[in-house]
């Protein structure tokens, strides 16, 4: 039986911090007796290219290329803060990126994994700015910026949005009940895992073939650092802890 573990949302920010810390100590102790591991997005809080971001997480960085070195089999979904994150992490981690969503197989079941920003349909400014930040010319403009254009653009980018969510109603940032419905009917499948809503749980989902369950991930806070593990005991909320 495989373990297998899913993570999202820790927002490691580009300064010293203890998320960065428990993030190491995951990927040095527990991070080591999986099989496979899935990143479901916002790994990093901001990430404004290559270039900048694997010398911003070097450690990080460094830590996952030794993990995968060793074995275990890494996959990684853009979120809304890293989806910048590009080829030249890829190659240098050993990490291999995902479409959002992808079906996968968990334990025999199928399963389909996201990011869960894509689901957040009430959210139409949001969904306008997902769309536009999504396309090609616009980052490979973005990408040609100096750094501190890029940085300043970025930074702009979070104040707007965190003023805009203080102004929006809670569930417009909620997933769409519609939206996650017509995604696992088109799949095919009663279980999806997302992060992004940072409203951990599980909840019930009524599909007109029967019930199904959308898992959502924890986020990462200073005082709780928690991943999904599934293995042959079968799911379970771990803490990486101090
Ligand atoms: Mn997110």
């Amino acid at each position: 039986m495989q373990t297998t573990l899913f993570l999202s949302d820790l927002h490691l920010p580009a300064t010293p911090s203890p998320l960065r810390s428990s993030f190491l100590r995951f990927l040095q102790g527990p991070a080591r007796e999986a099989n496979v591991i899935y990143i479901l997005g916002d790994l990093f809080e901001s990430w404004i290219g290559d270039d900048v971001g694997l010398q911003q997480f070097a450690p990080e960085v460094a830590a996952l290329a030794a993990l995968a070195a060793s074995g275990v089999h890494l996959y990684y979904q853009h979120g809304n803060r890293d989806f910048m994150v590009g080829s030249d992490f890829f190659a240098l981690t050993g990490v291999a990126p995902l479409p959002d969503p992808t079906l996968i197989e968990l334990q025999s079941e199928p399963v389909l994994i996201s990011h869960g920003d894509r689901y957040c349909v009430d959210d139409r400014g949001y969904q306008r700015w997902r769309r536009f930040s999504r396309m090609r010319w616009a980052q490979w403009l973005f990408l040609r910026l100096p750094r501190a254009r890029r940085e300043k653009i970025a930074g702009n980018i979070r104040g707007d949005s965190d003023a805009a969510k203080r102004n929006k109603p809670e569930s417009i940032m909620d997933v769409n009940t519609g939206a996650i419905r017509s995604a696992l009917t088109r799949a095919g499948v009663r279980r999806m895992i997302h992060g992004h809503t940072h409203r951990p749980g599980t909840y019930e989902v009524d599909l007109p073939t029967g019930p199904a369950q959308r898992i959502v991930l924890p986020d990462w806070r200073s005082d709780t650092q928690d991943y999904l593990c599934v293995d042959a005991q079968g799911m379970q909320q771990r803490s990486v802890g101090g």
